[in-house]
């Protein structure tokens, strides 16, 4: 039997996401925030740093602090004063003098190395070096960590908790950001019920929306939720008309494979440019991207595997780009198939599986059991996808496969 999926006319993953890629074009709106509201954005400037970090030469150890070149002259100084983290010592530390000092408090001014107290011998005023020591140990040098004027992140990062607390230390309480991606979410399909309604016979509940807006959270967009429409062509255009007049992007699932009642195909043609890819992956083979007269548009499969596994592999980096964030390609980890698995050729799949280490340190992979593109627990069970290549056929267990751990964004 001749598989349709591996019959020619398919678009290789690949070259369907370069399409998507080589068309998007990044916003440009900027914003500034509060640092305490910039988790998750994206950096529209580089960032310098304002000051200097540590701000001053400052003691690594709690000990006592000196000119090198009095230890040269006597192993025995004069204690003058004290210098503490918040009260730096304000007078004078001559030759044979030395000064008390806490960790992170000032370097004394005439001072340049500091001996940790384990090491002396303190006789009232009378401090006695028992170590040699070379010049500057024990002090941490103003700037070391970061200079002033030195940039500290680049445009485009995407702000960490860590950044956060970066930044935070540098004396900066706003930042220049890309303004949020407005996301339009329309769902398609008179079986289709919100949780919380009664199913008639024929229905089933709406997921699609529910990972997609929890996919679209991760990514800091502003989602406007145009819930489920019905199959009705007048309907179907009023919502895509007006998705596309108020968002950035505009996001569908459901009909966009060639069932009776799919308008959408008719509806996009009429307001845009859409293209309507037979995509050789699986799950999602159906898949449309394209441009309305505002908005990029977005058609995933109706069917939940396929649409969650088409916005992450294929949108998602696609909202990257127009964010104005580094897409890092994922990393494929090599690991041990513990199971079979069934492959004809053709397309190019992302299977689900569960990878670990074994006692010996090995990584292997379990699949998930049955890959239905319905079976969206799945995908629950699943930490990572088992990419297998277009060309690839059944994989033996024992063989070696490339693994794609889930990311933040399906967690
Ligand atoms: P379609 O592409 O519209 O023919 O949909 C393919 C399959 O996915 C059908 O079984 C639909 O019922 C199902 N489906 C479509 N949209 C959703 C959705 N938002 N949530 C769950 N299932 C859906
Ligand atoms: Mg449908």
């Amino acid at each position: 039997m001749v598989d349709c999926c591996s019959a020619p006319g398919l678009l290789p993953f690949e070259q369907a996401l370069n399409n998507m890629l080589n068309v998007i074009e990044p916003i440009t709106d900027i914003e500034q925030i509060s640092l305490e509201s910039a988790l998750g954005r994206i950096l529209a400037q580089d960032v310098r740093s304002p000051v200097n970090v540590p701000p001053n030469d400052n003691s690594a150890m709690d000990g006592y602090a000196f000119s090198y070149q009095s230890l040269a002259l006597n192993k025995e100084m004069t204690l003058v004063g004290r210098s503490m983290a918040g009260a730096p010592f304000q007078g004078k530390c001559k030759l044979g003098e030395c000064v008390r000092i806490m960790t992170g408090a000032k370097i004394p001014d005439d001072c340049d190395t500091v001996e940790m107290q384990e090491n002396c011998q303190a006789t009232g005023e009378k401090i006695t070096f028992l170590s040699t020591r070379s010049l500057a140990d024990n002090v941490r040098s103003k700037g070391e960590d970061i200079a002033v004027e030195q940039t500290v992140f680049f445009s485009g990062r995407e702000l960490t908790t860590v950044d956060i607390g970066v930044l935070a230390s540098l004396g900066i309480q706003k930042v220049c950001v890309y303004r949020k991606l407005k996301v339009a979410l329309i769902s398609t399909g008179d079986e289709l019920k919100k949780p919380g309604q009664l199913l008639n016979v024929g229905d089933i509940y709406e997921s699609n929306s529910y990972f997609l807006t929890a996919i679209l959270s991760k990514l800091g967009a502003e989602i406007i939720d145009f819930g489920i429409i019905e199959d009705i062509e007048k309907s179907i255009f009023k919502a895509f008309k007006k998705a596309d007049e108020i968002a950035d992007v505009v996001i569908s699932s459901g009909g966009v494979s060639v069932g009776d009642a799919d308008y959408t195909k008719t509806v996009l043609e009429e307001l845009g440019e859409i293209e309507f890819w037979k995509i050789a992956m699986k799950p999602g083979k159906p898949f449309a991207f394209g441009t309305l007269p505002n908005s990029y548009f977005f058609g995933l499969p109706g069917n939940p595997v396929s649409a969650l596994v088409t916005a992450h592999q294929l949108a998602l980096p696609a909202l990257l780009k127009m964010q104005n964030s580094h897409f890092i390609k994922p990393l494929l980890i090599p690991a041990k198939t513990k199971t079979s698995l069934r492959k004809s050729p053709g397309r190019m799949d992302f299977q689900r599986g569960i990878i670990e280490n074994t006692e010996s340190g090995e990584l292997v992979v379990t699949t998930t059991g049955s890959q239905g593109s319905g079976i969206l627990t799945s995908m629950a069970a699943a930490n990572c996808y088992i990419v297998l290549a277009a060309e690839q056929g059944r994989v033996e267990a024992g063989e070696w496969v490339k693994v794609q751990m889930f990311d933040k964004y399906l967690q």
